[in-house]
């Protein structure tokens, strides 16, 4: 993961905040969201449903 420190300093929220506050939602957005066969227990969506993804994605970054 690529991490410019110079940039830190400047911004007073820093994007590094910004991703543990994304990754803190995604974790709960996983948890809510599970699958039951094929399908998504909490929003019904085949799985992986959109909301999932996203957070799968979220956690990746
Ligand atoms: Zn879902």
């Amino acid at each position: 993961m690529t991490d410019n420190i110079s940039a830190r300093a400047s911004e007073p929220e820093t994007w590094d905040s910004r991703l543990e506050h994304y990754r803190h939602a995604a974790v709960e957005v996983l948890a809510r969201h599970l699958r039951t066969g094929t399908r998504c227990q909490a929003c019904g969506q085949p799985w992986p449903c959109r909301a999932a993804c996203a957070a799968e994605a979220t956690l990746e970054l």
